[in-house]
Order: structure tokens, then sequence, then C-alpha cells
């Protein structure tokens, strides 16, 4: 009967323990996606970069660098690397 009682104890402490944890976890978890939130907001505030090839206006994150410029594709990357080699046929001679 005693080692019931002590598994008893032992399961109820557990049991606290990881209800415990778990709230801390919640409140970690809130505050984290808080902040990831407030983040967001400040990075959609101001990185706007422009297509050098269609002059559109993307965001950052969705944008490609290449060579100092920023493209919304790599398609229009590619054409831009073409008419550039286009436009300079004296370097080839
Ligand atoms: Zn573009």
């Amino acid at each position: 009967m005693n080692l019931l009682i002590i598994r008893l104890i032992i399961f109820a402490v557990l049991f606290f323990a990881g209800l415990k944890l778990y709230r801390m976890y919640r409140e970690w978890k809130l505050d984290r996606e808080e902040l990831l939130e407030s983040d967001d907001a400040r990075q959609e505030g101001g990185q706007m970069v422009r297509c050098s090839w269609c002059k559109v206006h993307v965001p950052e994150s969705d944008a490609l660098r290449d060579q100092g410029e920023w493209f919304c594709s790599s398609a229009h990357l590619d054409r831009y690397i073409q008419e550039q080699q286009e436009e300079r046929p004296e370097e080839k001679e």
C-alpha cells in the first residue's frame, strides 16, 4: 500500500509541474508572438525595393538582389542582365 501512495504523490507532483511548465510555455509563446508581430510591422514599413526591370515596388523579402540591383523575379533579373549585355557591345571587342 505504501508504494501506491508514493506513486500517487509522484504522479500528482509531475502533473502540477507539467501544468506549471505548460502555463509558462504559453506565456512565453504569447510574448514571442507579440514580439514577432511588431517586428513584421516594422519591416513592412520601410523595406520596399524597386525592380530594375519593370520598376514595380516589392517587399525586400520577396525581391532578388544582383549586382547592387533589385528585381521582383528571376525572370526580370535575367532580362535585365541580357539587356545590359546588349547595350555594351564595345566590351566584347
Ligand atoms: Zn520586375
